[in-house]
């Protein structure tokens, strides 16, 4: 046992287990797991009602499904139109283990890449179902009409992402979460059309309600008229999305946060793997302090693109004209079989420690080229167009230099987070009725995501996996008749009315913005790509003196009853700050290095990541205590029966 185990931060709970997987071979557990789930017959679903917080591809797809299959689904989000959400965003592409290029891929190696990808920090059963289903979802895509990119034979076309050695994600150029996106809010405004499902647009939720242990609804903001209102349901789905912008400067669109997910963790939801925060290599480098968003550069290019820094740190030259025999492909150099395509994690670290070096580009000297000229020489301008047309004008737009003349700049940056909510094999929380789909739940992507595989994760969640184990839950309803009159009901909307008025009546000196921006540096520099006990201790002190400040001198103007984005802003900015605890606190417990969570004092002679399985094969659940008291911690074992435990390895 870890000498952490006798800290004041937290203290150590019962172990959780996943009660819901099957037994057997792994190929038959999600068939298995479907046919024993109850069954609700079609006449009454339609007397079963589910609230879906959240429009992006996990919520909207499961909408869509549930409404479908005759539930009344009420679906909550905070933009003005479910098909804003930030999963609009993504660019690169989706997996799926067809095999189409015949290169040996299969579900066994989608699951296996997936499993070695995360740094064997996921749960086996959930990562082979997710492998199982990713051939369906993109059956289900395209029979919606997603413009997917096609071979000149009429295949879908597939390219690679890190991590791999097959060709595997699927992709419609560089907008893929836009088109993916569109068939999601396609299928669920027919569900809207069909009278089964209802969509409230700039609606945030900023409570779950629980009643007799379960939960049964929702307190959410209109938030142009400021009305607080209640709304039930037999269950409630979040699929809220992840919280990377507790670090303020991220890739994630600047409305994501934690609130939705940290409210049901204050209610009894375990919160899992917090301090797993995926930072992605290639992003448009930081180029100011009035910044107040990163921008992504597909990982796709690096199908393409070869990443390179001068050899001699200094070497001030444009990059054109420095000759090859003067360049570090450092990547191709440390990392020969994987080259360019190391998973995100290893790409970040190398890019750091380049800079480090003193061998950095750009201002500052936190940059590394991203060069495509290679293959812009052997393929011809046109087919590299086709394939990253709208990034080339995106890189363009923000940084006013010219990618066709000179090689991009990028830099590691704040993308996704592995931590969410904790779920069992059925996607259920701990707080029964509750369940957690897409990026909020902790998901199969253990310490560290692959590419492509957020959407295939929210579209198998959304699409199949919930629809196939909601019904296990929802057999037992309709449950008891609720409305705004039960206790419970009326604490939560009382809990969010003193919160809301708490905030407007500080009337302090600082912005909200200027806190959330010291607390992401703290985050940043001591919970980023690079963590050491001691740096985890003393940004846990800061953020909790900072926390004390903001409840003490942050300036809310304006009012509840308008639109108020500054309230807005503030209520979410509240529930980083308790978030950024616990990942400090996961963090710091975590005395080991795996995937994305880097321990400085945990590493090989090579400079990689240095797992313990003896202590840390586990999943973190955290249990809230108190704002102001420690969290207990119950861990959910890890047992490999299919895959060899072994130190990654790239080379
Ligand atoms: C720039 C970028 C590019 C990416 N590219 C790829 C890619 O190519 N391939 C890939 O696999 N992944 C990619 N990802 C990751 C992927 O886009 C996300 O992980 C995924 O889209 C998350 O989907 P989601 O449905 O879980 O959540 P989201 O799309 O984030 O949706 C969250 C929803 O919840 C709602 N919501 C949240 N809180 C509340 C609340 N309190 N009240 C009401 N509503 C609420 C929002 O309104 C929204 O509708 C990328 C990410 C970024 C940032």
């Amino acid at each position: 046992m870890s000498t952490a185990e006798t800290t004041d931060y937290y203290t150590v709970g019962d172990p959780i287990a996943d009660g819901m997987t099957p037994s057997g071979p792994i190929e038959d557990r999600w068939d298995a797991r479907k046919f024993d789930a109850k069954l609700v017959n079609p006449a009454n679903r339609r007397k079963l009602s589910v609230i879906i917080v959240g429009t992006g591809l996990a919520g909207a797809s499961a909408a869509a499904t549930l409404g479908e299959a005759g539930y009344q689904v009420t679906s909550f989000c905070y933009q003005d139109s479910p098909r804003r959400a930030h999963s609009i965003a993504a660019q690169g592409g989706i997996n799926a283990a067809k095999n189409y290029r015949n290169d040996g891929d299969s579900v066994y190696r989608l699951f296996y890449d997936t499993v070695k990808g995360g740094d064997y920090r996921s749960r086996e059963a959930n990562v082979y179902r997710l492998a199982q289903v990713s051939v369906d979802i993109i059956d289900q895509c395209v029979a919606q009409g997603i413009p997917f990119a096609r071979e000149y034979g009429g295949l879908l076309d597939n390219r690679s992402f890190g991590g791999v050695q097959v060709s595997r994600t699927f992709y419609a150029r560089g907008q893929t979460g836009q088109q993916l996106l569109l068939g999601a809010y396609q299928a669920l405004q027919r569900q809207v059309a069909e009278g089964t499902v209802t969509v409230h647009a700039r609606h945030e939720m900023l409570d779950v309600i629980v009643v007799d242990g379960k939960a049964r609804g929702v307190v959410v903001r209109d938030m142009v008229t400021g009305a607080i209102e209640t709304h039930f349901a037999d269950a409630v789905v979040l699929a809220s999305g992840g919280y990377g912008n507790a670090y303020y400067l991220s890739t994630n669109a600047m409305g994501c946060n934690v609130t939705a997910t940290w409210r049901a963790h204050r209610r009894g939801a375990l919160f899992a793997n917090p301090c797993f925060t995926q930072i992605h290599p290639t992003c448009i480098p930081v180029s100011g302090d009035y910044q107040s968003k990163l921008t992504l550069m597909s990982e796709s290019l690096r199908n393409d693109g070869r990443i390179w820094v001068p050899k001699k740190g200094g070497d001030d030259r444009d990059p054109r004209d420095i000759p090859t025999e003067d360049r570090d492909y450092y990547l191709e150099r440390i990392y020969p079989s994987y080259g360019n395509l190391v998973p995100r994690d290893v790409a970040s670290r190398a890019a750091k420690n380049i800079c480090d070096d003193g061998r950095g580009v750009g201002p500052g000297g936190l940059g590394v080229y991203l060069d495509l000229a290679d293959a812009v020489e052997r393929l011809g301008r046109p087919a590299i167009e086709d394939r990253y047309g709208n990034l080339f004008d995106m890189y363009q737009q923000i940084t006013d230099e010219n990618p066709w003349e000179v090689p991009m700049r990028i830099y590691p940056a704040v993308h996704y987070t592995m931590g969410g909510l904790w779920v069992d094999y059925d996607l259920h929380s701990t707080i029964p009725g509750l369940f957690v789909i897409g990026e909020a739940n902790y998901s199969d992507h253990g310490a560290n995501r692959l590419g492509a595989s957020a959407l295939m994760q929210g579209l198998a969640d959304g699409y199949f996996v919930l629809p196939g184990t909601i019904n296990e839950y929802l057999a037992a309803g309709p449950f008891e008749d609720i409305d705004e009159s039960h206790p419970a009901a009326q604490e939560a909307a009382n809990a969010v009315h003193q919160r809301i008025d708490t905030l407007l009546s500080i009337n302090g000196n600082r912005t909200v913005d200027s806190f959330h921006k010291e607390l992401g540096s703290i985050l940043w520099d001591h919970c980023g790509m690079e963590r050491t006990k001691d740096g985890l201790a003393k940004a846990l002190q800061m953020v909790r003196e900072l926390k004390v400040e903001f409840w003490r001198d942050v300036k809310v103007s304006g009012e509840n009853e308008e639109l108020n984005q500054a309230l807005e802003r503030a209520g979410r900015v509240a529930d980083f700050f308790e978030l950024a605890e616990l990942m400090c606190i996961d963090a710091w417990h975590r005395d080991e290095s795996c995937g994305c969570h880097f321990r400085a004092e945990s590493q090989t002679t090579d400079g990689e990541a240095l797992r313990d399985d003896d202590d840390f094969a586990y999943v973190a659940a955290w249990e809230f205590t108190g704002a102001d008291a420690p969290p207990v911690l119950h861990k959910e074992n890890l047992t490999y029966d299919f895959i060899e435990l072994k130190q990654r390895s790239y080379t």
